[in-house]
């Protein structure tokens, strides 16, 4: 049995079959509910691993949801919305979400997701304690030091570029949207701003993804956001 329990809280009957059913083949533990204020009950009474939580609630908005259950916990959660709430996954994102599905989505997307999820949990456990260096792939940033390395090649960054590569390191794992970045990196979150962020982080990547690994470290989500994935 997969020591992970998933509380699915989706209203549309259908859908939570298809991902209970997924998570029962693959072992996963679940618990299920409908409504927003069940998924805020059910949260708190059996502290789940992973949240799948349906942005379109009949009672409190999925936003709301994920309001509340930050006020105690930061269990990841992956938000599940239509296609037309592209607007509310940023928001749900920005509340503190971790992750997204878009619903149409595949068994194997679900799967995924929570594989990310399931390493991000692992990678928030070993990093609990404060850590001065932090590694990922051929990646090293040494905070104590301000600079950070590509294997043995110290990458020449800008003050700005250092601000966002750290941003983005803390977050492993975590879908930033822009207007986050942008709020924590420039102090701002004026919509305009995206082309430089765009800029910024192009010139980012090609210093980054640069070395013989050729590991793709930071991914685009168009429209929403960017990732630092982890790389094994
Ligand atoms: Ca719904």
């Amino acid at each position: 049995m997969n020591k992970f329990q998933i509380l699915v809280v989706e209203d549309d009957i259908p859908v939570c079959n298809l991902i209970t059913t997924t998570l029962k083949a693959h072992e996963y533990r679940y618990l299920t509910a409908a409504t927003g204020e069940a998924a805020v009950m059910e949260a708190a009474s059996h502290n789940p691993d992973i949240i799948l939580l349906d942005l379109g609630l009949p009672d409190v908005d999925g936003v709301e949801v994920i309001r509340r259950i930050r006020s105690w916990s930061n269990v990841p959660i992956i938000v599940i919305s239509a296609r037309s709430e592209d607007t509310d996954k940023i928001d749900a994102l920005d509340a503190g979400a971790d992750d997204y599905l878009t619903k149409p989505f595949s068994v194997e997307e679900l799967l995924a997701r929570l594989r990310v999820t399931q390493r991000r949990l692992a990678l928030m456990q070993n990093t609990e304690t404060k850590q001065a260096v932090y590694q990922n792939g051929q990646l090293r940033i040494d905070y104590a030091v301000g600079c950070a390395f590509l294997g043995q090649e110290e990458l020449k960054l800008t003050p700005r570029e250092y601000k966002l590569l750290c941003l983005l390191a803390q977050n492993t794992g975590k879908v930033l949207t822009h207007r986050f970045i942008l709020q924590n990196v420039w102090g701002s979150s004026l919509e305009n701003d995206i082309g430089t962020l765009r800029v910024f982080m192009t010139t980012l990547r090609k210093k980054l993804e640069s070395g013989n690994d050729a590991a793709q470290y930071i991914q685009t989500h168009i429209g929403v956001g960017y990732r630092m994935q982890k790389i094994d």
